[in-house]
């Protein structure tokens, strides 16, 4: 998809912001904890590349993504950091991962003897393939179920000549809820497996964004997976009061480019799902759900000149429509998320009204809106 740069609609991403969040961070974590930024998915939507130099820059030691293309893609910009995927890798692609020097995650038995085989075959020059064990300790998702699965895995890898054993892991399903009681659960699975295992990996890691925040005295391990928290927004939504202030990195602006008074009694938009009741000032944003700024957005408001403005009639493929007060010029600053004159569109109000998370809101914007970074 092509980027659309010739149009008013632009994401802008404040590096400063995020640099904040994780200076911040840093500051609270124990003596010697390391802090790894997570940028998968494009750096939830915020740009990989310029939020990893960003976090880099503001004392980030390594990188987390989700996927082999996504590590590649920051070793290719000359990031020489560590840099975890944290997903599964099919060891058919393990020359990959010695190439970029990449570290990996094993959550299988299977996994380990096939990656095996795999190696036995690569040249003796390949660099050993660097592991982070993840043991599933209440996610149901990715790891090893028992302390022993984890034990038997370790001295797999450590016996293995073409594998390191770089790291062990978990993920908590619920650290940004009021409720602690199943991550204490899944605290006290972790220690079992520590605590089962002679000696511990160069990493070990638990947190995510929400971990670090409100588990911060209780958190195992000596490095943390920093993602959303980085982007300036608060984990739990509305849950939980962030124990420092977040700042948000992104901002979603447009222009209008087109404002025109309708007559009462007249439709707008695909279906003529609204009428104007009476005469209406009606502007036009170049901005719609081909940008992620998708349908169900109708009936929400965006800020020009501090002004709440009802997106009236269904959101289009590349454009919508809002009600405004009154006549504005074309080229009138119209914002989607961000401050306006004052007020302001926080990304969650965009989730609440989508009735889903943040996170999906920065992942969904779509390629054709640019990223434009301000320090
Ligand atoms: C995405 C992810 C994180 C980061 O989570 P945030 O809630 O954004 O901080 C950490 N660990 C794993 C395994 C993840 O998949």
């Amino acid at each position: 998809m092509v980027v659309t740069y010739h149009r008013p609609t632009r994401a802008i991403i404040h590096r400063s912001a995020m640099r904040e969040n994780i200076e911040h961070e840093i500051a609270r974590l124990p003596k010697g904890n390391e802090l790894f930024a997570v940028v998968k998915a494009d750096g939830y939507g915020h740009g990989a590349i310029a939020t990893a130099q960003t976090a880099l820059a503001a004392g980030a030691t390594g990188f987390c993504v989700a996927t082999l293309d996504e590590a590649i893609e920051l070793r290719e910009v000359g990031i020489t950091e560590p840099i975890l995927v944290l997903s599964v890798v099919f060891p058919s692609y393990l020359s990959l991962v010695a190439d970029y020097d990449l570290s990996i995650t094993v959550a299988t038995k299977e996994w380990l003897e096939e990656a095996q085989e795999v190696l036995n075959d690569l040249s003796e020059t390949t660099a050993p393939i660097k592991i982070h064990i993840k043991a599933d300790t209440g996610m149901g998702r990715l790891g090893f179920l028992s302390p022993q699965e984890v034990k038997t895995a370790a001295a797999f890898i450590e016996a293995s000549p073409n594998m390191i054993w770089e790291g062990l892991f978990t993920h908590f399903a619920t650290a940004d809820e009021k409720d602690e009681s199943y991550w204490h659960k899944q605290a006290t699975r972790f220690k079992a497996v520590t605590d089962a295992l002679d000696h511990l990996p160069r990493y070990v890691h638990s947190s995510n964004s929400a971990t670090a925040l409100w588990h911060d005295h209780e958190m195992p391990g000596n490095m943390i997976r920093y993602g959303v928290a980085m982007y300036g927004l608060n984990p739990s939504g509305h849950e939980l009061v962030e124990p420092y202030a977040l700042n948000p990195a992104m901002e979603l602006v447009s222009e209008l480019i087109q404002v025109k008074q309708l007559t009462a009694g007249e439709g707008v938009g695909y279906g003529k799902t609204y009428d104007t009741p009476e005469a209406e000032w009606i502007g036009t944003v170049p901005i719609g759900y081909a940008d992620g700024w998708l349908r169900k957005m109708q009936g929400f408001s965006l800020l020009v000149e501090g002004e709440f403005c009802e997106i009236v009639g269904r959101v289009c493929m590349d454009q919508l429509m809002i009600r405004l007060p009154r006549a504005y010029p074309v080229g009138t600053k119209v914002t989607l998320i961000g401050k306006n004159h004052g007020q302001e569109i926080p990304m969650q109000a965009v989730a609440d009204h989508l009735g889903t998370i943040h996170y999906e809101v920065c992942c969904t914007l779509s390629e054709r809106v640019p990223r434009i970074y301000q320090d």
